[in-house]
C-alpha cells in the first residue's frame, strides 16, 4: 500500500479569515509529510482554498477536496454542485454518503453509488463513507450494514473500483468522542479489505480510512492496524496542532 491518506472533513465550519489562518499553520507545519494530505471543505470555500494550497508551490502538500457532488450532471437542481463544478476548482477527492448526508438528507446507498460515479466520471476520486449506528452495532448488524453499504459503491463502479476510497465512520463515533478501539476498527477494516479483494484485483490499491474521534492522542494506535490505511477527520481538523499531529502519526 502506497502513502496512507489523511483528510480533514471541515463539516459546516469555517469562514474566509478563519480558513486562511487554518492553512497558514497547517502548511508551516507540514513541510514534506510522509502521507497524502488532504482538505474537504465547504463549497463556498474551494475557490479560496484551491487559490491557498491547491495551486502553486504548495499544491504537491495539500489536495483539495469537497464534501458532497451532485449525483445528476446537471440542470435544474437548485442549490446543487456538480463533479464538473468541482473539477473546475481542482477537487481531487469528494466525500460521498457521509452519515450525516445520509442521516439528514436521505441518501441512500444507491444515491451514494450514483454520486461516487459521478465523482469518477470527472476524474474526482469519491471517499465513500461507511459506516453503523449504535443500535445497528448493538443489534449485531455491524458487517451487515457496511458490506451493504460498500456493495452498492462496488455494483455501480466495479469497473473503476481501484480509484475510489473508502472511509469506515461508526456513526456513534463521529463527533461524539467515543473511538472505535484499534481492535474493532481493525476487524471492520479487515471484512472491508476482503469485500473489495473480492471485487476486484485492482482493489489492493484502495484505501481504506478511519473516521470517528481520531485525534492526537489516538491516531497512532489506530493507523498502526494493518488493515487503517488512513484517516478521516472532523474536529480535530480544525485546528492546526491537532491536524499535524494526526499527519505525524501517519508517516
Ligand atoms: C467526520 O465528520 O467525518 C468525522 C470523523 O468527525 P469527527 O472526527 O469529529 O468525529
Amino acid at each position: 500500500m502506497a502513502n496512507k491518506l489523511i483528510a480533514g472533513n471541515w463539516k459546516m465550519n469555517g469562514g474566509l479569515a478563519a480558513n486562511a489562518a487554518l492553512l497558514q499553520d497547517v502548511l508551516a507545519g507540514l513541510k514534506s509529510p510522509a502521507c497524502d494530505v488532504a482538505v474537504c471543505v465547504p463549497a463556498a470555500y474551494l475557490a479560496q482554498v484551491q487559490g491557498l494550497v491547491a495551486s502553486g508551490a504548495t499544491a504537491h502538500l495539500i489536495a483539495l477536496g469537497a464534501q458532497d457532488v451532485s449525483q445528476h450532471e446537471a440542470g435544474a437542481y437548485t442549490g446543487e454542485t456538480s463533479a464538473a463544478m468541482l473539477k473546475d476548482f481542482g477537487v481531487r477527492y469528494c466525500l460521498v454518503g457521509h452519515s450525516e448526508r445520509r442521516q439528514y438528507h436521505g441518501e441512500t446507498d444507491a444515491i451514494v453509488a450514483a454520486k461516487a460515479q459521478r465523482a469518477l466520471a470527472a476524474g474526482i476520486r469519491p471517499v465513500v463513507c461507511v459506516g453503523e449506528t449504535l443500535a445497528e452495532r448493538e443489534g449485531g448488524q455491524t458487517e451487515e450494514v457496511v458490506r451493504r453499504q460498500l456493495a452498492a459503491a462496488i455494483h455501480v463502479n466495479g469497473h473503476c473500483i481501484s480509484e475510489i476510497v473508502v472511509a469506515y465512520e461508526p456513526v456513534w463515533a463521529i463527533g461524539t468522542g467515543k473511538t472505535a478501539t484499534p481492535e474493532q476498527a481493525q476487524a471492520v477494516h479487515a471484512m472491508l479489505r476482503a469485500q473489495l479483494n473480492a471485487a476486484s484485483a485492482s482493489a489492493a490499491r484502495v484505501k481504506i480510512l478511519y473516521g470517528g474521534s481520531m485525534n492526537a492522542a489516538n491516531a497512532v494506535s489506530l493507523l498502526a492496524q494493518p488493515d487503517i490505511n488512513g484517516g478521516l477527520i472532523g474536529g480535530a481538523s480544525l485546528k492546526a496542532s491537532d491536524f499535524l499531529s494526526i499527519i505525524a502519526a501517519a508517516a
